[in-house]
């Protein structure tokens, strides 16, 4: 009897599986934590092998904890952090470098090299010329092991970011295969087109060899062998679009917004790829059944990190959650601006050189106050960003569907309604991302018949609504904009 889906996440800091059922309920849940390595200031690897064995790890006590039996589950669904870059031998499935993670800068020089070509980059791919993408960590690899080159050109050796490695070893090495999502992140991956990009697989100098077959978001991706169970994986999808899936923004115009350290923001546009004007990315959501669905994707740097920062350097509370109450002893900000500008700012304003800011200062203006601007500003910025997509889309916002570690700050929500004058709704089930995935296996195997079906499990723990008179949050969304053009006015000496 099939009563479960399972599915894996394989993040960046931990690896979750969980079990869900056939309401879409998440029934039993596993994680462990995956270790980062930082072999030089701004590098980021991790172990292949250690990030697989976490996966064995979180599906046996899964198992193990819940009672169930690799014969209860109907299908296997995988998403994963996306664009970290694995290269491993065909023949032993060992993979001859570190995974180098999306974080990593170890590939700034190889990307300073390609900026000429950052315009035809985009116009195939919808992205940035940035080292997050997987292309320049593939190089990176094929420069940096003795004979790679050679070998992978000779078809010795494969390329894969996280998803292929994990069908890969589950299937005991008969599946080389990515999704269309994660594919769309490799900066190899004509998005227009859909296929591998001959032009830019040689402006790269990657060997086709080395590439997996590009599969639907909901397909056979093959037995998972590993386990002896005859269960296959039957959906995969990048993170971001997984919890885009996840929150079942199914239609055009749908958006999502993860709340975690940064945040992530990505929205439905439909059939068509959006070219963004003003910097976000575009990108492919899911295609199913050889029907492509687009997004819009943008990002803030530092999201629920300004509540870290909080925490750990004025010591004003003990934890992330303590930020809410905190924040709440006084009716507002007091005026106050905090532009988090930590690590530069991202969409719209792509400036590397803006460092943070406090504005608005007076003698009666405390701590309180300033936790609250803390918290406004990650609403400010998620604006920013929203407002961004509206303009390049056409579209307008009616719903945000929420998620992420920060999204448990009631007082946030509220402001961030209040701010955009729209619908802030938190699902039941957080574990969206891993949910995304789940429902796609599920879609694969049939577990679940249609979107419609999904969509009728999928409920709201909880919505905000807005409250604010609509000028005053114009005037106080004003505020934020005069601050931020005020700390890139700033020019620290040099
Ligand atoms: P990630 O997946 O990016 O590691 P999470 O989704 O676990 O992040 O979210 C953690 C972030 O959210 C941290 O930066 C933390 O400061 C912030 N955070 C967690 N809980 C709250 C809260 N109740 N209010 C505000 N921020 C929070």
């Amino acid at each position: 009897m099939k009563k479960y889906i399972m599915s894996i996440d394989q993040g960046t800091t931990s690896t979750r599986a969980i079990l869900i059922n056939s309401k879409g309920e998440e029934v039993f849940k596993a994680q462990r934590p995956v270790e980062c390595l930082y072999p030089k200031p701004g590098w980021v690897e991790q172990d292949p092998d250690k990030i697989w064995i976490s996966v064995v790890d979180v599906i046996n006590e899964l198992l193990i904890v819940s009672g169930a039996s690799m014969d209860e589950v109907a299908g296997i669904g995988i998403t994963n952090q996306r664009e970290t870059t694995i290269v491993w031998e065909k023949k032993t499935g060992r993979a001859i470098h570190n995974a180098i993670v999306w974080q990593s800068k170890q590939t700034q020089k190889i990307c300073d090299r390609m900026a000429e070509h950052t315009d035809f980059i985009a116009k195939r791919t919808g992205l940035r010329l940035n080292p997050y993408f997987s292309a320049s960590k593939i190089r990176f690899i094929l420069d940096h092991v003795k004979g790679a080159q050679k070998r992978a050109e000779d078809g010795e050796l494969a390329f894969g970011t996280i998803d292929s490695w994990l069908v890969y070893k589950l299937t005991n090495g008969k599946s080389h295969m990515t999704d269309v999502s994660n594919a769309s992140r490799t900066m190899l991956f004509n998005i227009f087109e859909m296929r591998w990009d001959k032009e830019l697989l040689k402006l790269w100098n990657v060997p086709a060899a080395m590439l997996p077959e590009v599969k639907d978001n909901a397909a056979d991706y093959g037995e998972a062998s590993f386990f002896k169970s005859g269960i296959h994986v039957w959906g995969v999808a990048g993170d971001q679009q997984s919890a885009l899936f996840g929150q079942c923004c199914f239609r055009e115009g749908e958006s999502k917004n993860t709340y975690g350290t940064g945040c992530f923001m990505l929205m439905n546009t439909g059939k068509s790829p959006i070219r963004s004007k003003n910097g976000l990315l575009t990108t492919v959501a899911w295609r199913l059944n050889g029907e492509t669905t687009y997004a819009l994707e943008g990002s803030v740097f530092i999201g629920g990190a300004v509540i870290q920062w909080i925490r750990d350097q004025t010591r004003w509370i003990e934890d992330s959650s303590d930020s809410e109450m905190y924040a709440e002893k006084r009716p507002d900000t007091a005026g106050v601006y905090f532009v988090p500008a930590f690590v530069g700012l991202g969409t719209p304003y792509w400036d590397d050189d803006a460092r943070g800011a406090i504005f608005g200062l007076t003698r009666g203006a405390d701590r309180h106050n300033i936790t609250r601007a803390a918290l406004y500003s990650i609403a400010y910025q998620s604006k920013d960003v929203i407002d961004t997509m509206e303009r390049d889309a056409h579209l307008d916002l009616n719903v945000l569907k929420v998620d992420g570690g920060a999204s448990q700050n009631n007082m946030l929500l509220q402001f961030q309604s209040d701010i955009l004058q729209c619908e802030v709704r938190v699902p039941k089930c957080v574990e969206t991302t891993a949910l995304g995935a789940g429902y796609l296996a599920g879609l694969g195997c049939g577990f679940w018949k249609s979107l419609s079906e999904i969509s009728a499990n999928h409920s709201a723990a909880k919505c905000f609504f807005p409250k604010m008179d609509p000028n005053q949050a114009k005037k106080l969304y004003k505020g934020w904009r005069n601050a931020v053009d005020a700390t890139r006015a700033y020019k620290p000496i040099e």
